[in-house]
């Protein structure tokens, strides 16, 4: 979950680490750190918080020497956040120091048989295992890559480590498996990092290691090593989007920036892919025989990727009547699924590094299911292990919780409906057409929602109902799975108890909850269900809530008698509408998130890219 950044070269090292780091915070901010190979060999600047302390207490890292060093944003999974257990962590003696990315499962059994050696431990995290490893290995050996290597051979888990030696100041020593790490060629100087926000300044030219690589590095020469030791050549890739879109522009935070960067986002994902009125999915090849012959399609994800993937299974089953199920990717990995060559597991993350969906894909492929991914990091794990993969083209999304990645993926859920619907003529050849300048037109629907007007009024009503301690959603059909997606925007980043339900589930429980002041959203913009949602906005006022209806413009009068306040939506293609419906509900959670003074980009407890399970 956290962030890594590497640098062996000749300028001064630090600057350039905490500049990194400040492009990785989204990954994990609980704690910094950064440690410098120089004339001081393993000089270490680490503390609890956030990096501008760092930054603060270095003079922007200037008050550390040294032309080589790791950097490290920590979201803790072992141990408490803490001056201590913040990394870079050193072996016992101080020859290594380590900064690293995942988990070390069996930590508890090495930290057993290192304290067995005679070694001491400083910190609780299961990092420290790793440096005094290696640290043990290296004293009996003598070789900083034999001892990294004999330390890999013993460790389980998830990792992305940088390596530094006190014998070997110029040198570093990277490896990987199961969370991501990229190396970075520059003119003299090589870097590693996390994610590559954190080194687009300095390189475009980058590697992606896979699983179990290594690389040791110095400022003008890098050797990668296979898990089991052989060299191998990795393929360059060229990154070609601009660091401006990493980075804030004008927006007070990156959540509202990516709101409005949902049209383009929008584009990018959908136009390349109609050509001539048809949906192209290049490298996707579900032929009409194999789609026949389907038994079932599962959607496998994790958090807002999940509500997509319950748009998904409404939007497949309705348009393609292929039996379809959304299941969480941390419950379909234990449950032991009835699966096999007949199924096709679609699996969701704007990552795709998220531990849980990647180990249920694992899971998928072991069985014999096809996979396919949707997936917005090129050359991530799961979209490198999947059968085959759509991309969505948000651009690099910063803000924890997710607005365009989302927009994107449910994009990719149309182009796919489509594209199985035509094959299995499902779909009308004059609905398709209906669905493709739809399609054509999204981006510039969603742009209508971006306008002053809207945001005053949705700034408006957050403003007045911040005070909230509770709120609920509800809606019918696809208006339910997008008040899901509201509900837990507004738990990530406004801290407020929200929960979701299907209207029409309201009188089996959930409206005993409802008192006065009980902030409701309610979704309706489905004309069938219309009148039965409406019903229910009733109920809940006549129990003293306090309604927001996101509704149609036709239906805004009727709503308007009922509700305390109507945001309306202009009508689309019925599939499409929950992509306008969402804006407000994001809109809605990012200003009150403002109202209630939260940290909206880095909210509590959470991190971007939940590489752990
Ligand atoms: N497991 C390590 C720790 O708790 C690393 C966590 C991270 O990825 O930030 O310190």
């Amino acid at each position: 979950m956290c962030g890594i950044v590497g640098y062996v070269g000749r300028r001064q090292a630090a600057p350039i680490l905490l500049e990194g780091l400040s492009k990785l915070e989204y990954r994990g901010y609980d704690s910094a750190g950064i440690c410098v190979n120089g004339d001081t060999p393993l000089q270490i600047c680490k503390e609890k918080g956030r990096l501008r302390e760092l930054v603060a207490r270095t003079d922007n890292g200037a008050a550390v020497p040294g032309t080589v060093g790791i950097g490290h944003t920590r979201w803790a999974t072992h141990g408490v956040p803490s001056d201590v257990n913040s990394h870079p962590i050193l072996s016992d003696g101080g020859k290594i120091a380590v900064v690293h990315n995942g988990i070390i499962e069996n930590e508890a059994k090495l930290r057993q048989i290192l304290i067995g050696h005679g070694i001491h431990f400083q910190s609780q995290t299961d990092t420290e295992v790793v440096a005094n490893l290696i640290a043990w290995y290296y004293d009996q050996c003598g070789d900083f890559l034999t001892a990294v290597r004999q330390t890999v051979g013993q460790i389980t888990g998830s990792y992305a480590l940088g390596i530094l030696c006190r014998d070997y100041p110029d040198t570093m020593i990277a490896v990987k498996k199961d969370s991501p790490l990229i190396f970075g060629y520059g003119n003299g100087e090589n870097f590693i990092a996390s994610d590559v926000t954190a080194i687009l300044k300095e390189t475009r030219t980058v590697s992606y290691l896979d699983d179990g690589e290594m690389v040791m590095f110095r400022a003008d020469s890098a050797a990668f090593f296979s898990p089991e030791g052989t060299p191998v050549e990795k393929k360059r890739e060229t990154i070609t989007w601009e660091l401006a879109a990493a980075e804030r522009g004008g927006y007070d935070h990156f959540m509202l920036k990516e709101i409005f960067e949902q049209p383009k986002a929008l584009r990018d994902t959908i136009f390349p892919r109609i050509r001539d009125g048809q949906v192209v999915l290049d490298g996707v090849e579900l032929t009409p025989e194999y789609l026949k012959s389907l038994r079932k399609i599962y959607l496998v994800a994790c958090g807002s990727a999940y509500y997509v993937s319950m748009l998904a299974k409404y939007t497949i089953e309705k348009h393609c009547r292929i039996p379809s199920e959304a299941m969480m990717a941390s419950e379909f990995r234990y449950c032991e699924p009835v699966l096999d060559g007949r199924d096709l597991v679609i699996i969701i993350s704007q990552s795709g590094e998220t531990a849980d969906t990647l180990a249920a894909l694992r899971e998928a492929k072991r069985l014999g299911a096809r996979t396919l991914a949707i997936v917005n990091v090129v050359g991530s794990a799961i979209a490198k292990a999947a059968d085959s993969v759509i991309y969505t083209w948000a651009g690099p999304e910063i803000a924890v919780a997710t607005t365009k990645a989302f927009s994107t993926q449910l994009a990719v859920v149309y182009l796919l409906t489509l594209h199985m619907g035509k094959a299995l003529g499902t779909i009308s050849d004059a609905e398709y057409a209906s669905w493709i300048s739809g399609l054509e037109t999204l981006p510039d629907a969603v742009s209508g929602m971006l306008t002053d007007v809207h945001l005053q009024q949705i700034r408006e009503f957050a403003a007045r109902y911040s005070d909230r301690r509770d709120a609920f959603f509800i809606g019918r059909n696809l208006d339910s799975a997008i008040c899901q997606e509201g509900s837990l925007k507004l738990k990530e980043v406004a801290y407020l108890h929200s929960e979701a339900y299907p209207a029409g589930e309201l009188k089996h429980g959930p409206i005993s909850l409802i008192e006065d002041g009980t902030m409701v959203v309610s979704v309706a913009s489905g004309r069938k269900l219309f009148e039965k949602t409406l019903a229910n906005i009733r109920e809940v006022k006549a129990r003293g809530a306090d309604v927001l209806c996101v509704t149609l413009e036709d239906f805004a009068e009727e709503v308007a008698q009922q509700a305390d306040g109507v945001i309306t939506v202009p009508e689309v293609f019925p599939a499409l509408q929950p992509s306008l419906t969402l804006i407000p509900l994001q809109l809605l959670s990012y200003y009150m998130a403002c109202s209630r003074g939260c940290d909206v980009d880095k909210p509590r407890n959470l991190a971007k890219s939940v590489t752990v399970e």
